[in-house]
Parts: structure tokens; sequence; C-alpha cells
């Protein structure tokens, strides 16, 4: 045990990690613990975060906040997928879509009907069975629990949004909770000389702020985790090698898309997200392969509207802390580590964090064990989402750079290897417990980047190929006559907003 009771938190950083914190801990534990969160006005947030995954619905619900009021407060516009072009060869394009895909049948995927129907040269495509790529592509959207006549899993989503005013509306959730903010610089920290444990940090002003658990979230700085407890950070530029980001918003325009797009460029990628009041654009792309000029042209060259100001350049590196947690400090958000944005894991990341820290929580005082089991857990998580992005990188067949050569001849993780080649020679996916996308992702992606299975489970055939042509054609065209119906999405955003009282 590190120190006796956990009464006071003292949380260091105010961006969406930051309140994000506050607001979990205060909601959870109420009056039983003290907890302080420290920002500094002069430094700012990182101001980029746009897109998130499903599980965010949780956290507001956990909160208890109205959808209604969350998309009107965070500007948010509804999320069903990412859609990938030029990844595969140049010209392509396919969706990771949010749910699921098609019928399923007890012990084995349905993605195994479809690489029978492959084989048989029977002319489906994987997506026609996922009622979120057919809302996305006719921008609609509207809440839908099943899939009527089939009885399929209905649409899943998730929400762009304005990260800025999330932490300002969870600030004020969190403020209302009695959680104190301290506007100030953490200049020094005093540490135990016995433990090596934070006791308190200082404040530019001199003020003294004093805890048992310090939750660094002072974004890539890492300044608890890092600057002062030297945890060390796990390098993962080799397989992921972006290391910039030029990020703009711009004008939005019409009709407002309901999902993330992602185009490969010559060196890295491009990101385009739809809010209400304008859509957030930025590259992601390797300083080795490609300047910082060349990378703000290419941004500005594919915007679709006017640019809002001018595009502001970010670096960081890809990998992790080696100790999530540390002594009395856990990190959490940027400190903790960066996977890149390409599949909007960030917030999801944060949100996982808190989760496991309240679930851990040390009221008695930290203990070793906890801390490493947190760690173990933050571990797995981290490299199961990084085997997944850099599947993007290295699947792709595109010989016009050399960015995107190197990408195809780099050596991946054996954890992900194997994943591949198991699913070549068989279209078997298997998730692993914490890992956070579902076989259904993995296999879009897979086969959305030409990965094709050569052989599938044997269940398949006990149907004759034209039983198997007779159920693909019911279940595409239920889906396509289902997805038809759904309204617009930008009229479902307008209603919500017309839902709440106008004051
Ligand atoms: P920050 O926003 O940097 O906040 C740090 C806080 O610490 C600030 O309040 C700052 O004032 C404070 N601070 C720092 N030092 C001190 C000090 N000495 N004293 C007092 N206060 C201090 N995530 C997604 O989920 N989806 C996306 O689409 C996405 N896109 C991204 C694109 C890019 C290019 C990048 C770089 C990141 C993206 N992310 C995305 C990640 C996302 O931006 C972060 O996870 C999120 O904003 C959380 O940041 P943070 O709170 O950890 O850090």
């Amino acid at each position: 045990m590190l120190n006796n009771k956990v009464n006071n938190v003292v949380i260091v950083g105010g961006g969406t990690a930051g309140w994000m914190t506050a607001s979990l801990l205060a909601k959870t534990f109420g009056s039983t613990l003290n907890i302080t969160l420290i920002e500094s006005d002069d430094i700012g947030i990182i101001g980029v975060g746009e897109a998130t995954i499903p599980p965010l619905i949780h956290f507001n619900d956990e909160l208890g906040i109205d959808p209604a009021v969350f998309i009107k407060e965070t500007k948010a516009t509804i999320k069903l997928g990412i859609e990938f072009q030029n990844w595969g060869e140049l010209g392509e394009s396919y969706m990771h879509a949010f749910g699921d895909i098609g019928k399923s049948f007890p012990l084995c995927d349905f993605s195994h009907f479809w690489v029978k129907a492959k084989q048989a040269n029977l002319d489906f495509n994987f997506w026609d069975f996922s009622i979120n790529y057919q809302s996305a592509k006719r921008n609609a959207f509207a809440p839908l629990d099943k899939v009527p006549a089939l009885n399929l899993p209905g649409i899943a989503f998730a929400f762009h949004f304005d990260a800025g005013l999330y932490a300002k509306f969870l600030r004020k959730y969190s403020e209302a909770r009695n959680v104190k903010r301290v506007e100030g610089k953490v200049v020094n920290v005093n540490k135990c000389a016995t433990t090596g444990a934070i006791q308190n940090v200082v404040l530019e002003n001199g003020e003294i702020i004093s805890g048992d658990l310090f939750v660094d979230c002072s974004g890539i700085r890492g300044l608890l985790i890092e600057k002062h407890l030297n945890t060390g950070y796990e390098d993962w530029s080799h397989w992921l090698p972006a290391d910039s980001a030029i990020a703009v918003a711009c004008e939005s325009v019409e009709p407002l898309t309901p999902y993330t797009k992602s185009i490969a460029h010559d060196s890295g990628w491009q990101w385009r997200i739809p809010l209400q009041h304008r859509t957030g654009n930025g590259m992601v792309y390797s300083s080795k392969y490609m300047t910082d000029e060349a990378a703000k042209q290419t941004l500005l060259d594919n915007l679709d509207g006017k640019p809002l100001a001018e595009p502001r350049v970010i670096r960081f590196k890809t990998g992790r802390r080696l100790k999530q947690w540390n002594k009395n400090v856990v990190s959490i958000g940027l400190s903790s580590g960066f996977l890149e944005p390409l599949e909007s894991t960030s917030i999801h990341l944060i949100q996982s964090s808190i989760v496991r820290l309240v679930k851990m929580f040390p009221h008695n005082g930290i203990s070793e064990h906890v801390e490493c089991e947190y760690n173990r857990q933050s571990k797995t998580e981290f490299e199961k989402i990084r085997d997944f992005i850099i599947l993007h990188y290295k699947l792709n067949r595109r010989t016009d750079s050399q960015f995107w050569l190197d990408c195809q001849n780099m050596e991946v993780p054996y954890s992900l290897k194997h994943k591949m080649d198991v699913f070549k020679e068989s279209g078997l996916v298997f998730r692993e417990s914490e890992e956070l996308f579902t076989k259904i992702a993995w296999q879009q992606v897979f086969i959305g980047q030409g990965l094709i299975p050569d052989d599938y489970h044997r269940r398949a055939d006990q149907l004759s190929n034209q039983e198997l042509k007779d159920l693909l054609t019911s279940v595409k065209e239920v889906i396509a006559k289902t997805a038809d119906k759904i309204p617009n999405h930008g009229d479902y955003i307008q209603t919500c907003l017309s839902s709440l009282p106008k004051h």
C-alpha cells in the first residue's frame, strides 16, 4: 500500500480527458471524494478529436445526459461508420460500418456464406447486408432497434461532435456536482522521499494543491506520469508511421453525411468529419515522406467548403506509456499514449480508462496488485487497437508512392500476422478478451482491402448455391427496403433540436 485512504483526487488537465474523468468520478462517488481539476488557460487544449465510436453513448447514459441535449450542446451529427477511400488501391472504397452484417448463424459467421457465394461467382457486395452502410449511403438516419421482417439487429451509431464544446458541457456538469476547478499552470511537484509518490503540485502563483491520487490528463506532454515520474514510452512509430497532423475546419456543405471519410493520399490520409456548424478536416502524415507544406496544400486542395481558419500542425509519437498507472498517478487521455486518429479510438480509450479506474478505485489505499491489473488491462486494450489500425496500412495494395510500398512491406506484430494468416486460410476471426473491435469490424477491413479468405466454414455448404442465392437476395432486399424508409439524417438532427425547450 502506498498511502492510506484516497479521499482527495487531483486531476491535472481540463481537455476531453480531464472533464470526462471529473464527471464520471463525481457522478459515481458523489460527496465521498473531494475532486479538484487544474487547467491552464494559457496552455489550452489540443482542440482536435471529433469522431467517436458507439460506446460513448453508454458513457453519456451513465452520466444521465439526454441524447438530444448532447446533440445540441456539442453540435453533434450521427456517425454510422468510416468510409475508407483509396486504402486498397487508388479509386477503391469500402466502409467500416458499425453494427452487424447479415444474418447470424449458430457457430458460423455470416461472412462464410458470403465467401461461399463469392467462390460460386454470385455477385453480392459484402455491404449489401449492412443496414448501417445502406443508410449511410442514403444520408439517412433514425434510431432503429431491429430490421423488421428478418429480425436482424438495427442501426448502431456514434457521434461526430465538437470535443471542445463537450469539455465545456462536462465542466458545467462536474461543477454542479462539487468538482472544484482551479485555473493555473502546474510548474512543480513535491514527491514523498521514500515512496516517490506525488504529494502535491505547485502552481505558478505559488498555490500548493495536495492529493492522495493524481489523474494526469495533461495531454501529450504527460506532465506527471512522464516529466515527474519518468514512466517511459513504448514507441510504435515503426508500425504506425504518421507523426504529424494538420487540421482545419471548413464551411459545411449539403447534404449532412452520417459517416466519417478517411481518404488516403500519397503519404498519409485525410479525415472529413461533418458537424452541424462546420466540417472538420485534417491530414495525417509522416514527416519522413511529406513536408508540412505539401500536407497543407493537399489538405486545402481537397476541402469541400471554404476554410474557416489557418491550418495548424500537430506533432505526435504513436505508442503508449509503459505504465498507465504508476505509484499514485493514473494517466488518462493523450498522456497515456496515442495511436493516431484513423479509427477514432482516443476518446474511447479515455472512456474505458475512466471506467477501469472507477471499477478499481483504490478507496483504501493504492495496492501494487490492483495497479498491476489496471496496467495489464490497459496494455492489452492498446495493443489490440494498435493491431487493428496497423492492418489498414499493411493491407494497402498501392504502388504509386514509397510510403504505401513501405507500409506493405513492413513486418507487423506477430499477434496481427497470426490474425491475418488465420483469416486468409479459413475465413475465421476471433475476438479476444478486452478487445474493442468486433469480428465484423475486422472482416470489413480484411475484405474491404482485398484479403479474401481461401476457404469458408462447411456449415455454409448446408445450402445449395441456389438456396444461398435466394437467401442472400432476400436479406439484401429487406435491408435496402428498410434503408429506403429511414428519414434523412439532417432532418433527424433538426427534429432532435426542435424537441428541446427553447431558451
Ligand atoms: P488536451 O486536450 O491536450 O488537454 C490537456 C489539458 O492539460 C489542457 O487543459 C491543458 O491546459 C492542461 N495542462 C497541460 N499542462 C498543464 C500544466 N502544466 N498546468 C495546468 N494544466 C496543464 N480522438 C478521437 O476519439 N477521435 C478523433 O477523431 C480524434 N482525432 C484526433 C486528431 C488528431 C490530429 C489528434 C492529435 C488527436 C485526435 N484525437 C481524436 C485524440 C483527441 O484529441 C484526444 O484524445 C482528446 O482531445 C483528449 O485530449 P486530452 O484531454 O488528453 O489532452
